[in-house]
């Protein structure tokens, strides 16, 4: 406040100057010299004394005001005013009119202005104010002038007016000039966060005028320029950056786009900088506003630039991580399938693309009896080996698991798509030496190519899939081109998984029983369940066609359990000594559940156990589950047969036959029919049956369809027969009826039929 007062020392004093002079010069003759002389030292004096204190605070503007120069000043206003109220005292009384006139104006001048002057100082305004108004008052109603009453009301009036005028405004000023402190204190720390931010912060602020040239240049910042300070306004801020922009697309697309922006109005955010530093390439983001002037006209900009090399490269290398696989360091199946996605778009009319589906041979064999981590060296390997089989713009990624896929482009034909799988089938397939031991390796390999086998990514992918599936099923090792029927077939076979869904809730399965007969007296002992489905659109569908799909699909247990529910209840109708076979498949037989499904159909139809028999194939044994046997223990203990179907077939081993105390042995059809022509079948059968035997199984030969094939299997020892010659499946329905008309006798051997046989046997031999 006093600093804000003593500003106008230099006004005042000049001021106080001019009047003195004016004083002097028009009451020289009315005051004694000497007197004269002292009061203008006097002002003299205080002249003198006010400039040197506004020299000091010229030399030392923070000083605070202490309490005591507070004092002083108050004690000298307190002088000035006495001072000035000298001139109307002296004066104004013996005064002619219009000399008194001037005296009353200086004065009143004299207390107005001073008494502004004074303002910022409350106690020096009011001291002064009072001093001068009451000399002048009480000099002008002191005085004999016929106006002196008027004329001195006036004046006390205008004092206590002034004073009032004084105190108001000095409040006003003080909270002004508080504000201007305060201002002035938050821009000082201000500046101070900002230079230790510019210092020590990663990013870094920057302004530009209107010429986009640097305002401000942080030494951070001139380093990131590459530039001297002295150097910044030799080109704009874009210019400057652009010579440290990397040299490629990537890099230029940013300062493209920092053009653009900086020539709208509107603030941009991140945009993404290549820098090259000391040779490293580093990024940054850049983000501003505008600055405007008060008629919102852009006079520049101020920003921030932000370091972000980091970040992004950890960005990076998540983004690497999403697209690779981790194990091989190819590309994912994600990955791939974009690729393929973008590359089919950009495919021109007479470029192809090829597709091709690698699938290892038995691996899983490999990772069982290795263990894994040697599974992983190889699959690197292998992963090697592939890459080096395709060129620059080629990809081969790891689908998953032991399945790869390569995209080809340019593929003229089939031909040259075909030839580049043998190839890679030679290259990639020679042994691997993992751990020091040598690897045999076999994959198939299924092609499709674009745009014949499909011109999205999903079709490519599904047609070199299935046609990797035929290079498999086709034998091991081999490559298959995609044709026409694989895709057919697979569309049947999704039709098929689709509706055995609804099949049980549409009615749309059936099961029919055909008979299984005693060799020696001809009388049915027990019929065979057998499923069938129709098709509401494709028809009658064999089991052979959609039990594998219903295995595949998961939808076997749901299908086993109705059949095993209905055939109990159906064969409850039954004469007692007349008994079913059910047909469990691998896949029903190793779920845990086979054992309730049993119990339950067991006791919702009230069937004895004793009738049941479970046709189940050598199959189940192939996994080695623990759990399977537990459950078809519990099952015959529970009192239920269990027969080994399709003997003969497949795995075929006698050690199948240790593993478990099945009470039947079924010899498949393709064995029945050949016993008549092969010596070798009637060997292999008569020991069967020498072993079976010793372990109490029954011998049953199904698909028997010419006596003399009952005849050979009566003399091996079989006990049963099942097949067309005794009659076809029949529906349940049908089954009382067919036992009722039974013939045994009908079905007895003849010495006949035996006689015909044995001539037809030499025959052959
Ligand atoms: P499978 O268990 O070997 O069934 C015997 C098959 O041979 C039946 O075919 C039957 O109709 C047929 N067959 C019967 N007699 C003769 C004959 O004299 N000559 C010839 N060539 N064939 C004869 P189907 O009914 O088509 O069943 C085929 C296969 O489907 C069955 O073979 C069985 O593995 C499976 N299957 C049938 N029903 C079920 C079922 O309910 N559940 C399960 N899991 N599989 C079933
Ligand atoms: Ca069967
Ligand atoms: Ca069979």
């Amino acid at each position: 406040m006093l600093q804000a007062m003593l500003k106008l020392v230099p006004y005042t004093m000049g001021a106080n100057a001019l009047n003195a002079l004016v004083l002097s010069w028009a009451f020289a003759d009315d005051v004694g010299l000497i007197v004269g002389a002292l009061w203008l030292m006097l002002v003299s004096l205080q002249i003198v004394h006010g400039v040197r204190a506004w020299r000091g605070i010229q030399q030392q503007p923070k000083r605070r005001a202490s309490a005591r120069s507070i004092r002083r000043a108050t004690l000298f206003a307190l002088l000035q005013g006495l001072t000035w109220g000298m001139v109307p005292v002296a004066l104004y009384g013996a005064a002619s009119p219009d000399e008194q006139t001037i005296v009353a104006i200086i004065s009143t001048v004299m207390l107005c202005a001073g008494a502004f002057a004074l303002s910022p100082v409350r106690s020096a305004a009011i001291a002064y104010c009072c001093t001068l108004g009451l000399m002048l008052a009480g000099s002008v109603l002191t005085s004999p002038s016929d106006a002196a009453i008027p004329v001195g009301m006036l004046l006390t009036a205008y004092a206590i007016l002034v004073m009032a005028a004084i105190n108001s405004l000095s409040s006003t000023v003080v909270s002004r000039l508080v504000a201007e402190t305060q201002g002035e204190n938050q821009r000082m720390v201000i500046g101070l966060l900002l230079r230790d931010f510019e210092e020590h912060a990663s990013d870094i602020l920057w302004e530009i005028d209107e010429h986009g040239m640097l305002r401000h240049a942080s030494p951070r910042l001139l380093g990131v320029l590459g530039i001297a300070e002295h150097a910044t306004n030799t080109l704009p801020f874009h210019d400057l950056l652009k010579r440290k922009s990397c040299n490629d697309r990537e890099a230029s697309i940013g300062m493209e786009q920092l053009r653009t922006v900086l020539g709208h109005e509107s603030p941009f955010r991140d945009l993404s900088l290549k820098l090259t530093h000391d040779g490293e390439i580093r990024w940054w983001t850049i983000t501003a506003k505008p600055l405007t002037s008060e008629s919102s006209k852009v006079i520049g900009w101020r920003g921030i630039l932000a370091d972000v090399t980091e970040s992004r490269t950890t960005h990076e290398s998540l983004v690497r991580l999403a697209h690779h696989c981790s194990l091989t360091g190819l590309a994912n199946r994600h990955h791939f399938v974009t690729r393929l996605a973008e590359d089919l778009q950009r495919r021109a009319n007479d470029r192809h693309l090829a597709v091709l589906y690698v699938d290892l041979d038995d691996f899983k064999k490999v990772n069982d009896s290795f263990g894994h981590s040697y599974g992983d060296k190889l699959l690197r390997n292998i992963a090697a080996r592939l890459q080096e089989t395709v060129r620059a713009d080629d990809l081969v990624a790891r689908l998953g698991g032991d399945e790869f896929a390569v995209l080809l482009h340019d593929v003229q034909d089939k031909q040259q798509a075909m030839s580049y799988a043998r190839r890679l089938l030679e290259h990639v397939e020679p042994a691997y030496q993992v751990n020091g031991s040598v690897m045999p390796v076999g994959m198939s390999v299924g092609v499709a190519l674009a745009p014949w086998h499909g011109e999205r990514p999903d079709e490519l992918m599904r047609a070199a899939d299935l046609a990797m599936y035929s290079a498999k099923s086709g034998g091991k090792g081999t490559v298959a081109f995609y044709t026409q029927e694989m895709g057919e077939m697979s569309r049947r076979k999704r039709m098929l998984e689709e509706g055995l869904r609804t099949a049980i809730d549409n009615g749309e399965l059936d099961l029919v029983y055909q008979p299984q007969i005693a060799i020696d007296t001809g009388q049915i002992t027990a019929f065979e369940a057998l499923l069938r489905w129709h098709h509401p659109s494709l028809g009658p569908i064999t089991p052979d066609e959609f039990v594998p799909i219903a295995e595949e699909s998961g939808q076997i247990e749901t299908i086993g359990r109705w059949v095993m529910h209905k055939a109990c209840m159906q064969a409850r109708q039954w004469p007692a000594q007349i008994g079913v076979a059910v047909n469990v498949s691998a896949a029903q037989a190793m779920a845990e559940d086979l054992l309730d499904t049993v119990k339950q159909a067991l006791s919702s139809s009230e069937f004895n156990v004793r009738r049941l028999e479970l046709e189940i194939t050598e199959s189940i044994f192939l996994d080695d589950n623990p759990s399977t046997l537990r459950v078809l223990h519990a099952l015959r203990d529970l009192g239920a047969k269990i027969a080994l179907d399709d003997f003969g077939v497949g795995y075929s081993s006698l050690g199948y036959l240790r593993r478990f105390p099945f009470s039947s042995l079924k010899i498949d059809r393709a064995f029945t029919q050949e016993i008549v022509t092969s010596e070798q079948s009637r060997s292999i059968i008569r020991a069967i049956v020498a072993l079976a035997r010793t372990m109490g199984m029954t011998i049953i030969a199904e698909g028997v369809e010419r006596p003399e094939q009952v005849d050979i299997l009566n003399r091996l020892g079989a006990d049963w027969a099942q097949g067309y010659l005794y009659a076809a499946p029949v529906a349940a329905d049908k089954v009382p009826g067919l036992l009722e008309s039974w013939q045994p006798q009908s079905f007895l051997i003849t010495q006949q039929a035996n006689q015909d046989w044995r001539h037809e046997l030499h025959s052959h031999d």
